[in-house]
């Protein structure tokens, strides 16, 4: 308990009220920060490259590209798309990864 009385109703609640704000965002600046290392963490070759991935137009899609290995990456999803847009070339791409000519 507060060994001091509040001045007024409107006081304590002024003070509450900014207590509450100054707690949110303390909240939004942990998330912001969690959010930009999640995103520095994803936007970087999984290959261990250690190298950020640029962006790049395919089709209607835009998937990351290693510049230094480049490895294409997709985001969950995208393959299917592209997959359901035009299965023959999806499959002639995984032959290309297994070694095989179409
Ligand atoms: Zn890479």
């Amino acid at each position: 308990m507060p060994s001091q009385k509040p001045s007024s109703p409107e006081k304590e609640y002024i003070v509450r009220e900014e207590a509450k704000q100054r707690e949110l965002s303390q909240i939004k600046r942990e998330q912001a920060e969690a959010e930009a290392a999640r995103e520095a963490r994803w936007r970087t070759c999984p290959g261990g490259c250690e190298t950020k991935l640029v962006e790049e137009d395919f089709r209607d899609l835009v998937i990351d590209r290693c510049p230094t290995c480049g490895g294409v990456w997709f985001d969950p999803g995208e393959l299917e798309k592209v997959a359901s847009d035009d299965a023959a070339v999806v499959r002639s791409v995984f032959n290309f990864f297994r070694g095989q000519s179409n």
